[in-house]
């Protein structure tokens, strides 16, 4: 007969390997499962609609985007808000643009965001704020995309369908929002997500803080500017106003902003003036 002790070991052991298991194998488990299950043949036609520089990207490329969004679609918690109907449309729509970010970068898929909610139109959110008194206040905006910190985006649909239809203009709620996202990662939303070597800051800091900075004097004086004047309200506006221009308007962000655009073809690993030119040729 074994005894207690022996027996309180193994089933320590016993929850030490579920654990283990848990921890380590599993998440990779499930990953290769859901890789493995065929993109929906009804999903192609919404990805074709919800994306419309897909055609630009490589096969190489459309494949890890489509193996993204499977995995954003199975991990994520859509939430309908104020009445608004969970859909295919709405799961790939934001799950295509949401992985674009991703591409050619091995980071996973926002592995802190576990729910993105999602209302029909712009919705008003209350923010709390507390004084050096302690005194708290609240106030109300309104807003049609905000990225919290806590794991979860709010995006407003008609906003977000907007930004799908025209995706030349620069304004993308899901390009913005989820560029948040990836710069909440390292727990700082300013400006700076994770880069992948140390010395690799340097050269950020440099030229996101010109680029800011410049935007915020033409912003001041009432000058134009290709980049949208929202994100000379802070670094962490800039960089996702930054993205929106990226992806949307790269060919004008490469002639007139060619330091940043370099720095964000480091960061997102892809070169989309590289898939306007592909997507116009086919
Ligand atoms: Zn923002």
């Amino acid at each position: 007969m074994p005894s207690s002790s022996m027996l309180a070991v193994a089933g320590l052991l016993l929850i030490l390997a579920l654990v283990i298991f848990h921890q380590v194998f599993w998440p990779g488990l499930r990953l290769q499962a859901i890789q493995k299950r065929v993109f929906p043949r009804a999903w192609e036609s919404l990805l074709l609609r919800a994306l419309p520089i897909y055609a630009g990207l490589s096969r190489e490329q459309q494949e890890q985007l489509k193996n993204l969004i499977k995995q954003f679609i199975a991990d994520k918690n859509f939430v309908g808000c104020a009445g608004q109907q969970i859909d295919d449309v709405i799961r790939v729509t934001i799950a295509a643009n949401a992985c674009l970010l991703l591409l050619n970068r091995n980071t996973g898929c926002y592995p802190l965001l576990r729910s993105v909610l999602v209302y029909p139109s712009t919705f008003v959110v209350a923010h709390e704020h507390q004084d050096e008194g302690g005194l708290v206040s609240t106030h109300e905006q309104v807003l049609v995309g905000e990225s919290w910190g806590d794991g979860k985006i709010v995006l407003a649909w008609d906003d977000v369908q907007h930004g799908v239809t025209d995706f030349s203009d620069g304004h993308n709620v899901v390009l913005h929002e989820f560029a948040h996202a990836l710069d909440h990662e390292d727990g700082a939303s300013n400006g700076a997500p994770l880069l992948r070597t140390r010395g690799a800051y340097k050269n950020w800091a440099r030229v996101f803080a010109a680029e800011f900075t410049e935007l915020q004097a033409r912003a001041q004086g009432g000058a134009g500017s290709l980049l949208d004047q929202y994100g000379a309200t802070n670094p962490a506006e800039f960089f996702a106003v930054a993205t929106e221009t990226f992806f949307e308007k790269p060919r004008e962000l490469q002639a007139q902003h060619a330091e940043l655009y370099a720095e964000l073809v480091s960061y997102y690993q892809v070169d989309p003036v590289g898939w306007l030119a592909a997507h116009r040729a086919t």
